[in-house]
């Protein structure tokens, strides 16, 4: 039978390469963002391919989340995998000049988004006893950069939620995958810089980055492993990146 995955953030990036690796390896979807007309293009173009269900809600949001999640019928609650990738950093800079709109923005979106997600995903996966949550953290959440501060300690906390996760559903036969990309070119720079191109398009200039589907490559083979296998961290860098200040660049 095929499987059924729920993916946060598939409007851009990660989340959307990801519903397209997933459609490819005929996984049914659930995607999830706040940008609609996204969603609904999404749909448009994958639903050729699996069966393709939309919710648009703002993870920061609890009581949409969990209005939004219990409001599918459910055949979709069945839930196989659920990939929490929503979530951005904002802003950049030294601790004490920090913003807390933007302090409150990755908190928490990155990780009580994340938390409310799984809150209600979890007990379907439990009373089914099967399942695999793959988190998106970064390699920004082992190891802090200078003017990351806030947003590595949300990624820090997703490496830890991981691990917690897998401790705490170990008895209930659910995979954890965490997931910890470098520098990937996305819209994440964009959102960082508060849609300032020059800036964000300086993060990816003189050397190759990553892109989405090399991310989305890996979630799905991560996805597709046999049942008595999980791979349980996976850092995945840029061939140029050795650490998040280090990287090797065309003069
Ligand atoms: P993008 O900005 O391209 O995508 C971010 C996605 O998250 C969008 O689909 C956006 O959807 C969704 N999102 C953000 N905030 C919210 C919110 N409050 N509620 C609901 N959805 C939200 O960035 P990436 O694809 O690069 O990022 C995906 C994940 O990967 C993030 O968790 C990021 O931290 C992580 N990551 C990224 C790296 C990179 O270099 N790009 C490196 C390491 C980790 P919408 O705006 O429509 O709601």
């Amino acid at each position: 039978m095929a499987k059924l995955a729920i993916i946060t953030g598939a409007t851009s990036g990660i989340g959307k390469a990801t519903a397209e690796a997933f459609a490819k390896a005929g996984i049914n979807l659930i995607l999830c963002g706040r940008r609609a007309e996204r969603l609904a293009a999404l749909q448009a173009s994958l639903s050729t391919q699996v069966q393709v269900h939309t919710l648009t809600f703002d993870v920061r949001d609890q009581a949409a989340v969990s209005a939004a999640l219990n409001s599918l019928p459910e055949a979709l609650k069945q839930i196989d995998i659920l990939v929490n990738n929503a979530g951005n950093a904002h802003g950049m800079g030294p601790i004490q000049s920090g913003d807390v709109a933007d302090w409150d923005a990755m908190i928490d979106g990155n990780i009580k988004g994340l938390l409310y997600v799984s809150q209600v995903v979890i007990p379907w996966m439990i009373a089914r006893q099967q399942g695999h949550i793959v988190n998106l953290s970064s390699i920004a959440g082992k190891q802090t950069y200078p003017n990351g501060n806030v947003y590595c300690a949300s990624k820090a906390a997703v490496e830890a939620l991981s691990e917690g996760m897998r401790l705490d559903l170990n008895p209930h036969n659910i995979k954890v995958t965490n997931i910890a990309p470098g520098a990937v070119e996305t819209e994440f720079s964009l959102v960082r810089f508060k849609g300032d191109a020059q800036k964000s398009d300086a993060v990816y200039q003189g050397y190759q980055p990553l892109v989405a589907e090399d991310i989305a490559d890996i979630i799905a083979f991560t996805v597709t492993r046999p049942a008595h296998v999980v791979l349980a961290d996976i850092l995945i860098l840029p061939t140029a990146q050795a650490s998040p200040a280090v990287v090797k660049r065309q003069q």
